[in-house]
Formats: structure tokens, C-alpha cells, sequence
């Protein structure tokens, strides 16, 4: 594929075909795995093919995932973890002892634990704040400037949006970097770095493979040549915090269909959350494509062509009630994560009762299954 064509592809066309990859070797159209961990040098010690030398720093199937996410979101550079946390905390290491962080508060309860953690055993001070209260967050960054903020839209399971554009500006306004969850969201409706993000970080195993049979992150930058850039290659190449040849190969296969999934999946979501907002049996519906949404008006400037596959909703009567909706559903299964697939639903609150979500809350991956079907589904679990 010439280059100059190559620059001008769109998401739909980049995904497909995989960037163009191609088995140089056979021809074939699917690229191969490469399980070897080593690499040959020629007769004068050098690596014989790529500069490669140790699986552990030259991953083929993982440079095949890198590339294609690269280019999905308008990337210099990418890199992949064998975990959404992994990639969190390659971010985190990178900061020194006595540094100070900001953090949005109520995002993905496994990155507000660990990143705690690490800190208190840093001596990083960490500072939590509403980032979907742009004035907040700039107040927090003019008043403990930070060298590391990080934000997630939509915010999961809640459902915040948050001005990428402007948490970027007040965090670059006292010399630091901004970092962008963009899980829920994916490089199809949001591209983070566009927005100002420094980093734009997934957990791979949700929509971008797609198929919940993967467990991967990435990492996804601006400007390769920066310090943290630098600082997070190296930490993961002899730390070793490397995708496995087979999961880098299942990722790129589900990437081939990311746009087509992620647009089926907030059609679907669009829909329920529809039917949701009109249920006698609901409280609260949380999803940034319906117009009553907090965030809509941003979230449509900021995500193109919907509005995701993550909905919440409140059921009315609290745990008991939704606990009985939720063992009712047939279709939906009772199941952690998003993203994939087949729809899931979660009751937050057993998970994380000490965070302050609404004991009615459930909160619906919704899948690429027919939407009619889905809303029959929570029909008859709603009591309809
Ligand atoms: C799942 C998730 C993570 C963590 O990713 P893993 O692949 O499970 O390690 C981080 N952020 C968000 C928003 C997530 O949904």
C-alpha cells in the first residue's frame, strides 16, 4: 500500500485490512503469528531481520497491533500491554518518588485502587477530583500542578463526560501531561490525542478486541519522542510487561471489525437507552446520547457517530429490585466488563459498595445482538 494513500484511509478501511498487513511470506491475506522469543544474527553479529533480537523488546504480532492502533488514532506511536492495568501502570511508573498526581474521580474502580496504592508506597501525592467540572479540575491543576492528570470519557460505570480540550489546556498550563481512558469511548468516536491528550490509553480487552477472549492495553501517543514516551518503552521492555504473540494476533483480528461493532453497539445502546428513559420501573437512565444527559452537548462535539456500548440505569427500590431485574435478564449476561460482543449486565454495587454508587444502579454493556431482542429482554425482567 503506497504511503501516500495510506495517510488519507479512513477508520473502516484501516481496520479491515489490518493496515494493509499482509503474510509476506505466503501471500496469504491474514498476517501469521510469530511465536519465536529469539532472533537470528548474520554472520557479522548483526540482528539479522528489523533490528530484531528478544521477544521481550521486538514482538512482531505485537508491532502489527501497534500499527494498526496507531493509525485508527491518528497516532505517532503505540504500544500494547498484556492488560488495561498494565498499561495504566506503565504511565504511573514513570513518576517519581515525591511527584504529584491528579486523577478524576469515580472512573474504573481497578485504576482509582491501584493507582492509590502505588502512591501511598511512592510518596506520590495524589489528588481526586470531578473532571467533568472543567472548573474543578483546572482549580486543582493551577493549585498542585501536577506532572501526570488522568481523565476517562465517558467515565465508567457513571457515564461522566469530560472536555479532553480543556482539562488538556489547564494541565499543560503548569507543565504537565494529560492521559485520556479512552475505553469507552474508542478510537472510533474519540480520537484523545486530537483533542490534546498526550496519551490516550484503552483497555484492549474491552471494544477494541471485541470478543471478550483477549486480556490486553495499550498505550497511544502524540509525540513518540517525548521523555514519557521514552521512560515507558524502556520500563516496559526490561520490566517486561509484554502482549503475548497469540492475544496481539486475536487483538489485531478483532480490531478488523472495530467500526463496524462500535457502531452497531451504539445503535443499540442509543435504543435502550431510549426504552429505558420511558420505564416506569427506572429511576435513572446514564447515557451521554440522550439529550437529558448532563454531558450531551459535549459528548456530541466530542464523539462522532454515537455514543458508545456502556449505559447505567437506576432501578427503582434499590438493591433488591435490581438484583431481581438483573437475575431475570436471559440474554444480558451477568458479567463484568464491556465492550464485547454479547451484552452484559453488572450490578455495580456489589462490586464496589463503598464508592458511593447507587445501590439500584445497573449498569449494560450493550452487545451488536438485535436491539428488539434486547429491549424484550429487559421487558420482561423490568416487569412489563
Ligand atoms: C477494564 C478497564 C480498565 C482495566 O483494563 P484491564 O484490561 O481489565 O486491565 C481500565 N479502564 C477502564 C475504563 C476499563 O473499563
Amino acid at each position: 500500500m503506497s504511503s501516500k494513500f495510506s495517510d488519507t484511509l479512513l477508520p473502516a478501511t484501516i481496520a479491515a485490512q489490518a493496515g494493509g498487513l499482509l503474510d509476506d511470506g505466503t501471500g496469504g491475506v491474514v498476517p501469521p503469528i510469530h511465536p519465536a522469543t529469539t532472533f537470528v544474527r548474520d554472520e557479522n553479529y548483526v540482528p539479522a531481520v528489523d533490528g530484531n533480537v528478544y521477544s521481550r523488546s521486538h514482538a512482531p504480532n505485537g508491532r502489527m497491533a501497534e500499527g494498526v492502533l496507531a493509525k485508527l488514532e491518528g497516532a505517532a506511536d503505540a504500544m500494547v500491554f498484556p492488560s488495561g492495568m498494565a498499561a495504566v501502570a506503565a504511565v504511573f511508573r514513570t513518576l517519581p518518588a515525591g511527584a504529584t498526581a491528579l486523577i478524576q474521580s469515580q472512573i474504573y474502580w481497578g485504576t482509582t485502587a491501584w493507582i492509590r496504592d502505588f502512591c501511598t508506597r511512592r510518596d506520590i501525592t495524589l489528588i481526586e477530583v470531578e473532571a467533568a467540572d472543567t472548573q474543578a479540575f483546572a482549580q486543582a491543576c493551577t493549585t498542585h500542578k501536577p506532572a501526570l492528570a488522568l481523565i476517562e470519557t465517558p467515565s465508567n460505570p457513571w457515564l461522566r463526560i469530560v472536555d479532553i480540550t480543556a482539562c488538556a489546556d489547564a494541565v499543560h498550563g503548569v507543565g504537565g501531561l494529560l492521559v485520556a481512558d479512552m475505553t469507552t469511548s474508542t478510537p472510533v468516536l474519540t480520537r484523545g490525542l486530537a483533542f490534546g491528550a498526550d496519551i490516550a490509553m484503552h483497555s484492549a480487552t474491552k471494544a477494541l478486541n471485541g470478543h471478550s477472549d483477549v486480556l490486553a492495553g495499550a498505550l497511544a501517543v502524540a509525540d513518540a519522542d517525548s521523555a514519557i514516551w521514552k521512560a515507558i518503552r524502556l520500563d516496559r521492555d526490561t520490566a517486561g510487561a509484554v502482549l503475548g504473540p497469540f492475544e496481539a494476533w486475536l487483538l489485531l483480528r478483532g480490531m478488523r471489525t472495530l467500526p463496524l461493532r462500535v457502531e452497531r453497539m451504539s445503535q443499540n445502546a442509543q435504543k435502550l437507552a431510549e426504552y429505558l428513559s420511558d420505564h416506569p420501573a427506572v429511576e435513572t437512565v446514564l447515557y451521554p446520547g440522550l439529550p437529558t444527559h448532563t454531558g450531551h452537548a459535549l459528548a456530541c462535539a466530542q464523539m462522532k457517530g454515537g455514543f458508545g456500548p456502556l449505559l447505567s440505569f437506576v432501578v427503582k427500590g434499590g438493591a433488591p429490585a435490581a438484583l431481581m431485574a438483573a437475575g431475570r435478564l436471559q440474554l444480558f449476561h451477568r458479567a463484568t466488563s464491556l465492550g464485547g460482543v454479547e451484552s452484559l449486565v453488572e450490578h455495580r454495587h456489589t462490586i464496589e459498595p463503598h464508592t458511593g454508587i447507587p445501590e439500584g444502579l445497573l449498569r449494560v454493556s450493550v452487545g451488536i445482538e438485535d436491539a428488539g431482542d434486547l429491549i424484550d429482554d429487559l421487558a420482561q425482567a423490568l416487569g412489563q
